[in-house]
């Protein structure tokens, strides 16, 4: 249930688990700033208090972010998907956030030969991933020895701990510079929204309020809004490449035979729709951020 408009003064206070330092914390207080939600004592506590929403934010190591949501002592929690999963704790995931994407992957030195998955048979593999890690082996059939450490595991190689190495990636430029290529993928993650169990009544409405626009927020930075001048004999065409929310608006402009024409481009379409747009003798192309987008 959509709920913008409630009297939010009347209700109980929510409690969200963020990463305290790390690479959800700054992006996490971001999303909850888009949103319209102020920090009145900042974020070097480990508790702040919104000042015009009833949301205190409980800042904590991500490791045991799903574990304080599964107890109910957060409501809400943002983190990695790969945390959650490798806790092994269930938790109803309300959106995917679209920021510290990365994936979980196998790496091996690089002057080793891979011919497939076959290689990790019998192997040593160390990380910090070892449920992730032990199931997908598991489905793949394949037997191997882990090693659980909890950081460093891309020397894990180098020193003579493992034959490869299962680690989080984004560029691989890590991997690289510790002699070691990256072989396959096991899991992909990015920051996600988890809900405890059984959100009591109150606080589900303000959960609801809070869903409503992060996901205002989260549909404007995955938009762009549009703005041409067009001869009106490619407006028909236009409409077709810029649908838009509902349709594009149009306007006549004071010189004949020209239009203005306003829409929304997904952000992914962007420079392919440009060239066509062009190609269709549009003119004065503008494009700018959208703060906030409610279909
Ligand atoms: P903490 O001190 O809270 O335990 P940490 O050192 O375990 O922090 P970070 O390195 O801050 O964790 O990473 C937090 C999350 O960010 C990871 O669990 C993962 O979801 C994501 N992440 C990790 N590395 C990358 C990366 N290179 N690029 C993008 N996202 C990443
Ligand atoms: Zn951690």
């Amino acid at each position: 249930m959509v709920c913008s408009g409630t009297n939010l003064k009347t209700m109980n206070t929510l409690k969200i688990a963020l990463q305290k330092s790390g690479r959800l914390s700054e992006k996490s207080i971001r999303l909850l700033l888009d949103c319209g939600i102020g920090l009145s004592n900042g974020t070097k506590s480990l508790k702040a208090k919104s000042d015009n929403f009833p949301l205190e934010i409980l800042f904590l190591r991500d490791d045991d972010i799903p574990q304080y949501v599964a107890e109910g002592v957060a409501h809400l929690g943002i983190v990695g998907s790969n945390v959650v999963t490798e806790k092994g704790i269930s938790l109803p995931q309300l959106l995917q956030l679209g920021f510290a994407k990365c994936r979980l992957s196998l790496a091996i030195p690089k002057e080793e030969n891979y011919e497939g998955i076959g290689f990790f048979q019998n192997k040593k593999i160390a990380t910090s991933y070892p449920r992730i890690l032990k199931e997908y082996l598991q489905q793949k059939q394949i037997e191997c020895d882990i090693e659980e450490i909890s950081g460093s595991v891309e020397i894990a190689t180098s020193i003579g701990l493992a034959h490869a190495v299962c680690d989080i990636v984004s560029t691989g430029s890590t991997l690289l510079q510790n002699g070691l290529k990256e072989v396959h993928s096991i899991y992909q993650s990015e920051a996600v929204l988890v809900s405890t169990p059984s959100l009591p009544a109150a606080e589900q409405v303000l959960a609801n309020e809070l869903l409503f626009r992060i996901k205002a927020v989260l549909a404007a930075r995955q938009n762009k809004y549009i703005l041409l001048n067009t001869p009106n004999k490619s407006i028909d065409p236009i409409c077709q490449l810029l649908p838009g929310m509902k349709s594009p608006t149009i306007l006549p402009l004071a010189q004949p035979g020209w239009s203005s024409l306003h829409s929304v481009v997904p952000e992914n379409d962007f420079w392919p729709v440009i060239s066509a747009l062009k190609d269709l003798g549009a003119e004065g192309i503008l494009v700018t951020s959208i703060e906030k987008m409610i279909a």
